[in-house]
């Protein structure tokens, strides 16, 4: 046993790795189900309607409201929009990234193997909301009418807002980004290999947006760190840590946690620090700062770009038009209805909520939105369903060992495991990271948990 595990598991002395494995084979994708949760696995009856309900984006959220709809509802006439056929599995994108999973196809899938048969599948980009006259233009200029829709279009990766990045680059000159496809991921993997082989000045960024998977750069992070020590060549490698945030992390315990962690082990932070150039056959990076701008040089950046609503979301009349989430969708964040198009609810990392933006929202917001949408369609006033904010992030500190952060509206820790330390590195959240979420993901697809 290792001397870690052995650490571990004096702090467990009730639950081994086996049993753990088997009690929580049902509960990976953490969090707990919330009651409304009922109603679409069947135990509640389905209800009647004709009425037509179209869903855009068939990511982790659309995907998952089509298969709970499908079953609370008999006969139903589900629409769902979207253009993609591959289903990518996003939260293996880190791991494939830092050398952890090797095989990259174990991140591709097919919508087609999750989308019950009844649904109805355009495949198409919405190009306009017209929520005013209840229909979605598709980009061949198709009319799509609805009389109620669901927004699940994730968000959009804005490379173009670094001036001098492209998605081609990621794998080339010692750029990496693990955003978000799996070709991404695959080439992330070729360049941190590169700077394990050949040292040099790393540079990790994080953007001043939202983005999806907030502990990603950090964990990108803090996983090439480990890497390097694997390989015996920490010391050839400079690493800064670049935030345009003023934080590291929106949790305060988890942010003092990697404000002690990171620089134990080598890494200096910079907090508003935002990257807005880079210039690739240089090597140089442009950070805006509160002191103006200043060029760095580098071996390696993972450059992490700002993320936002696509755009047909974001320039229509759904979006937030002023405040914090200006450009997001725009939800009560309890309910997860529009708060001026009552037809209209979203899911997933689209929305302007205060926190969110990983599969585990999703799974516990997906029920939310379920619930509340046939309440709207029975007629009834209130809606009963509310999401508290929940999200969750294993924050993998080193390869075999994590944290489990789950949170809430309130940035109140949420743990679902009571016999582990939310605060603290433990091997439960790694094993649960690296060999039972993906199962987990795929039962949420179904509409299952
Ligand atoms: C590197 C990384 C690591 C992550 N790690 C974790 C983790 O450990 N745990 C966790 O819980 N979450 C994690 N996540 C986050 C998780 O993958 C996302 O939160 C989740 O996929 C969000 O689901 P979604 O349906 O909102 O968006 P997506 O799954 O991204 O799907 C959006 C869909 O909408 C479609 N779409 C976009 N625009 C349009 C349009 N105009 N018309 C029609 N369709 C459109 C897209 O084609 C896509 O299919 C990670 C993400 C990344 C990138």
């Amino acid at each position: 046993m290792t001397k870690n595990k052995a650490q571990a598991n004096q702090r467990l002395p009730d639950l081994g790795r086996r049993k753990f494995l088997k009690v929580s084979a049902a509960s990976a994708l953490a969090g707990t189900l919330p009651a409304t949760a009922l109603l679409a696995s069947g135990t509640a009856q389905a209800i009647e309607t004709r009425a037509r309900i179209v869903i855009v984006g068939a990511g982790a959220a659309g995907i998952s409201l089509a298969s709970r709809l499908t079953k609370a509802i008999r006969n139903p006439d589900i629409t769902i929009i979207d253009a993609r056929e591959a289903h990518y599995y996003q939260p293996g994108l880190t791991l494939v990234a830092v050398g952890a999973w090797k095989d990259v196809n174990k991140l591709v899938d097919k919508n087609e193997r999750y989308l019950p048969r009844s649904v109805k599948w355009v495949k198409e980009s919405v190009a306009a909301f017209d929520p005013d006259h209840n229909r979605v233009f598709t980009h061949s200029g198709t009319s799509v009418p609805y009389d109620y829709l669901l927004v699940a279009t994730g968000v959009e990766i804005r490379f173009d807002l670094v001036d001098g990045l492209n998605p081609n680059l990621i794998g080339q000159h010692g750029i990496a980004c693990v955003y978000d496809t799996p070709e991404h991921g695959a080439a992330t993997a070729r360049v941190i290999n590169e700077l394990v082989e050949r040292g040099g000045k790393a540079l990790m960024t994080r953007p001043i947006t939202a983005i999806k998977c907030a502990g990603a750069p950090v964990k990108i992070a803090l996983l090439t760190e480990h890497r390097l020590r694997e390989a015996n060549t920490r010391s050839n490698v400079d690493m800064h840590y670049l935030s345009a945030e003023p934080a590291l992390f929106s949790q305060p315990d988890i942010n003092q946690f990697l404000y002690e962690h990171m620089p134990k082990r080598g890494i200096a932070i910079r907090n508003r620090h935002e990257l807005v150039a880079i210039d690739p056959g240089r090597k140089h990076a442009t950070f805006r700062t509160e002191d103006g701008e200043i060029t760095e040089d580098y071996d390696f950046i993972h450059a992490v770009p700002p993320m936002t609503a696509p755009s047909p979301v974001r320039e229509s009349a759904l979006a937030w038009q002023d405040g914090p989430f200006v450009g997001w969708l725009e939800v009560d964040r309890h309910t997860l209805q529009h708060t001026r198009y009552g037809n209209v609810f979203g899911v997933g990392d689209v929305v302007g909520t205060p926190v969110g933006k990983t599969a585990a929202s999703v799974k516990a917001q997906v029920p939310v939105a379920v619930t509340n949408l046939l309440a709207r369609i029975q007629g009834q006033t209130t809606l009963p369903a509310r999401y508290d904010g929940y999200t969750s992030c294993p924050l993998i500190t080193e390869r075999g060992k994590a944290i489990l952060v789950e949170f809430d509206y309130e940035l109140k820790m949420v743990p679902s495991f009571g016999f582990i330390n939310p605060y603290q590195e433990h091997w439960v959240p790694w094993i649960l990271k690296d060999k039972m979420l993906q199962a987990a993901y795929q039962a949420m697809l179904r509409g299952r948990v």
